[in-house]
């Protein structure tokens, strides 16, 4: 039996550790994707800390995937073997009510979902379903595309629940991975963005990337007044990707009257506010979960229009995954974080 090698989560608390597992074979409907790179996202943290539990154990973490089709199943398209691909990380059941629409990161039953709760991208091989595997265009790296499967599909998603009119003012509250693509985004919709973060060059990277206005959070008091100020008002829509409690109060405050706050990034923290903030602007709260397949499609084609420019900081090569998770940790990177095999 050839085998691969696969970072491996046994259960929450505990560290992931590498180890040589066989390789897969396609069933019916599937391929076998020759992973070329994965991006290493903070629901790997979230994982191994114990705050995001789908209650399987003994599975290859990573779901920000891209590769290149090396093996068929019975049913798929021979046309397909050798296609650079991304993969969309959700194998919804197909049958339900959310489903039914394309909804799949709504799907109760899941029939996989690679990286969560089976095996993902932090190894040599995937097998995922043929209609999971988006071809990558010839002129765009692998590397580069891989982290969009998360960062650029959870943008996408984000931006289409907040429903950006041209002109609004948009406030991207914790500028990071996903956070460089809801900008470029937003700016792609027709927004004024405003870029919220810490560190000079981060927000430095948000102007160059077309941001109306950034504000570091390390030396602004109250952000809150800052973005009503700056904005005449408040952001018509929020965007909040840090999850603290701190943040999530701040992004609640800046918003304008009729505002849309969308929550996305989450830690251990519980969201408090009082009614009367979202009472007396009639804002909207939002959460907005992963993305669809569309989205996925969407992202390829903004990637390849050059709408959205995918932020890369560093790759890493496999065996020093630990390395990789560290520095996301740290949030000491200005983009995303890459495996390399
Ligand atoms: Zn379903
Ligand atoms: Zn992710």
């Amino acid at each position: 039996m050839s085998t691969m090698r696969a970072v491996r989560y046994l259960g929450p608390k505990q560290e992931f550790v590498l180890r040589a597992v066989a390789i897969p074979e396609p069933g019916p409907g599937a391929v076998r994707v020759k992973i070329a790179a994965c991006g290493i996202c903070h629901t790997e943290l979230h994982l191994r800390d114990g705050l995001l539990d789908l209650g399987r154990r003994d599975f290859t973490v990573g779901h920000e995937i891209a590769g290149v089709i090396d093996a068929i199943g019975p049913g798929v398209d021979a046309a397909r073997l050798g296609q650079r691909v991304i993969v969309y990380y959700y194998e919804g059941c197909l049958d339900c009510e959310y489903c039914r629409q394309g909804e799949e990161q709504l799907c109760a039953n899941p029939a996989a979902q690679p990286g969560f709760s089976s095996d993902g991208g932090y190894a040599d091989y995937l097998v995922t379903r043929a209609r999971n595997c988006v071809k990558v265009p010839d002129h765009v790296a692998l590397s580069d595309i891989a982290p969009m499967g998360c960062a650029g599909t959870t943008a996408v998603h984000a931006g289409k629940i907040a429903e950006i009119s041209p002109g609004e003012w948009v406030v991207v509250n914790g500028i990071g991975g996903v956070g460089f693509a809801l900008l470029q985004f937003a700016i792609a919709a027709g927004a004024r963005v405003v870029a919220v973060g810490l560190g000079a060059a981060r927000l430095a990277l948000a102007t160059k990337l077309g941001a109306a206005a950034v504000i570091d959070a390390a030396t602004t008091p109250d952000t809150a007044a800052a973005i009503t100020a700056l904005t005449g008002g408040g952001g018509d829509v929020v965007f909040e990707l840090v999850g603290t409690a701190e943040t999530m109060r701040n992004a609640t405050l800046m918003l304008r009257r009729r505002g849309r706050l969308v929550l996305i990034g989450y830690t251990a923290a519980t969201y408090e506010i009082h009614p009367i903030e979202l009472i007396i602007r009639e804002a909207r709260v939002l959460g907005s979960v992963g993305a669809t397949l569309q989205d996925l499609h969407d992202v390829v084609a903004l990637v390849e229009a050059g709408k959205i420019i995918p932020v890369i900081d560093k790759t890493f090569a496999l065996e020093n995954f630990d390395e990789g998770l560290a520095a996301i940790e740290n949030r000491t990177l200005l983009g995303r974080a890459v495996l390399v095999m």
